[in-house]
């Protein structure tokens, strides 16, 4: 029924088919897929003029833009392994991943270049840097002279890509993951992999067809154009393989957000009439709320998607409750899983709202104790993943490759627990779990109970130091404008919704958003200094 594209290349050469179909729009510019692939061929063709040659890597920074799918394509159809580069990063780290990758060219956009440009000279293997959005620079070469504005990309001439074997199991990307809990790992990964994530979707909702005893409908190539919200960034994998991917395969239009922003994602939402949006669960909270408050029913949105980071069950309900049209979704999954591992949606995803779906068709899951024994339907260990989406292992470290990857196999360093049916819930990482006098207790189990109380918008627990315990959990929240709560009152709605070992003997209220890294991850560890100095007070942040 449903056949992922075996390359990227057999994935582009889908795309080629949807031609003058709008395939990007960003502020008052418009790609069609014939303007992006025959840029993308251009560029492919000059670099393999330029001697780029299969299994080089060329990396990519810039925030997401018209040229981010063009410069992605041009590396693969030059054989190259393309290599996205984190946007938010800073010229120190921009190097790091240049120096680290061993990257021959950079692509960059005005704003980044700017900051890697006083770095270039501690990135030796780094021979040429492209750039757009930029007054030109003596030290790089506009992306333009090589492949004309983007007004200009469907007139350019109809050539094929350069002739370079390409198979399945050849390296395709390397991307790093969010550094949540360290420096950032290269997961490099297979044409194969990548491609796997295109079929997240359709893999998904076969699945569901399937157990009810239905065939999947088979896709109707007169229905009216998708057009998704794009809010997450191209250099995750969940923004490159999953939501880039399926507009390829699927003759989606992307409508690219030049800064996440609630009220203008309603208004590019109603002007562009998008039909999906998705992110981290903070984004379609925050334009649950800005819907809501708006009094805005979004019409033309039938559908968001959501994970990378744990949703409170709360959301899908207030989604239901805002959204009433909207099938909300959700998965799990990393860099090391080239994006989405398990999903569900609709019906599945509400009689399940605290699961992250259940794997792909095509993927498999165990669940570990410690000495990696699997543990039965409900029992909470460490994830463990295989499938064609995982990536083969960590760019130049066969020690980190060796510690989590072996036969197939990759630990996540995740715990969760799966029910008799395969849906999977994240109880919490490994590392984030707080272990109190010998009792493990969950973060997000705690996290859950205070977004259940009304006036918090956000949350995140952590560990304060004991004594004799070595830590108990503290809380510190965010509370919706005008709410007259205090710590003590969320202490005691906590309290009669956990166990008593596991309610927060600290609340701190925090004034702002709480700090997030681009993945919309929560900097825990920026935030551990909080809970430093064991204390039985309740308090405000510093
Ligand atoms: P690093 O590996 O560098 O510390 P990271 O793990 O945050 O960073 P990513 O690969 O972007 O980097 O994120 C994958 C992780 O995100 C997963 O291992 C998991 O902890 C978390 N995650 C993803 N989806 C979900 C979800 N639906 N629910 C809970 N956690 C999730
Ligand atoms: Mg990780």
């Amino acid at each position: 029924w449903v056949k992922a594209p075996p390359t990227l290349r057999d994935l582009f050469r889908i795309a080629q088919g949807h031609g003058d179909r709008t395939f990007v729009v960003y502020r008052d510019e418009r790609v069609t897929f014939t303007g992006f692939s025959r840029a993308a061929t251009a560029l492919a063709r000059a670099l393999t003029a330029a001697g780029i040659e299969k299994g080089d890597r060329v990396a990519i920074a810039m925030r997401n833009l018209p040229e981010w799918p063009v410069s992605y394509f041009g590396a693969l159809l030059a054989g190259a392994i393309a290599t996205p580069l984190n946007a938010w990063w800073t010229g120190p780290e921009l190097a790091y991943g240049l120096r680290h990758s061993g990257a021959r060219v950079l692509i960059a956009d005005g704003e980044r270049f700017t900051r890697i440009a006083p770095h270039l000279g501690e990135c030796p293997a780094l021979q040429r840097v492209l750039t757009t959005r930029m007054e030109p620079d003596p030290r790089a070469t506009p992306l333009s002279d090589l492949v004309g504005p983007p007004a200009d990309w469907a007139g350019l001439p109809d050539a094929p890509p350069p002739d370079i074997a390409l198979g399945p199991e050849d390296d395709a990307t390397l991307f790093y993951t969010s550094g949540t809990t360290g420096q950032p790992k290269g997961a490099v990964g297979t044409h194969r992999a990548a491609a796997t994530t295109v079929m997240a979707y359709p893999y998904s909702a076969a699945r569901t067809y399937l157990r009810r005893g239905e065939s999947p409908p088979k896709p109707d190539p007169s229905a009216p154009q998708r057009v998704a919200l794009l809010v997450i960034p191209l250099f995750h994998v969940t923004g490159c393989h999953a939501s880039l991917g399926a507009a390829l395969y699927g003759g989606h239009r992307l409508v690219m957000m030049h800064r996440w922003d609630a009220s203008a994602a309603l208004d590019l939402i109603e002007a562009e009439g998008c039909t999906s949006a998705g992110g981290v669960p903070t984004i379609a909270w925050q334009l649950a709320t800005a819907a809501r408050e708006a009094g805005r029913p979004l019409p033309s949105l039938d559908a968001i998607t959501y994970g990378g980071a744990p949703a409170a069950g709360d959301l899908v309900r207030t989604l239901g409750a805002v959204l009433p049209r909207v099938v909300p979704g959700t998965g799990w999954g990393m860099t090391e899983t080239s994006a989405t591992f398990t999903h569900h949606q609709g019906e599945d995803y509400l009689a399940h709202p605290d699961s992250c779906g259940p794997p792909l068709p095509v993927c498999e899951v165990r669940i570990v104790d410690p000495l990696g024994e699997a543990l039965p339907p409900g029992a909470v260990g460490e994830l463990c993943v295989k499938g064609p989406n995982v990536v083969r292992g960590y760019w130049n470290d066969p020690d980190a490759t060796a510690d989590v990857f072996s036969e197939g196999w990759l630990r996540t360093g995740d715990l969760a627990r799966a029910d008799a049916e395969g849906f999977l819930t994240i109880v919490d990482r490994i590392k984030d779990m707080l272990i109190r006098g010998g009792e493990n207790i969950y973060c997000c189990e705690v996290e859950n109970a205070l977004y259940a109380h009304p006036d918090v918008i956000d949350a995140v627990v952590l560990p304060v130091p004991h004594p004799t315990l070595g830590e108990e959990p503290g809380a510190i929240v965010v509370l919706a404008e005008g709410a007259a709560t205090s710590p003590e009152a969320i202490r005691a709605f906590a309290a009669e919704r956990l166990a008593a070992f596991k309610v927060p003997v600290r609340i701190v209220v925090w004034d702002g958003l709480l700090p997030r890294n681009p993945a919309g991850k929560v900097l825990r560890a920026s935030l551990r200094s909080i809970f430093a100095e064991p204390s039985d007070q309740y308090g405000s942040p510093p």
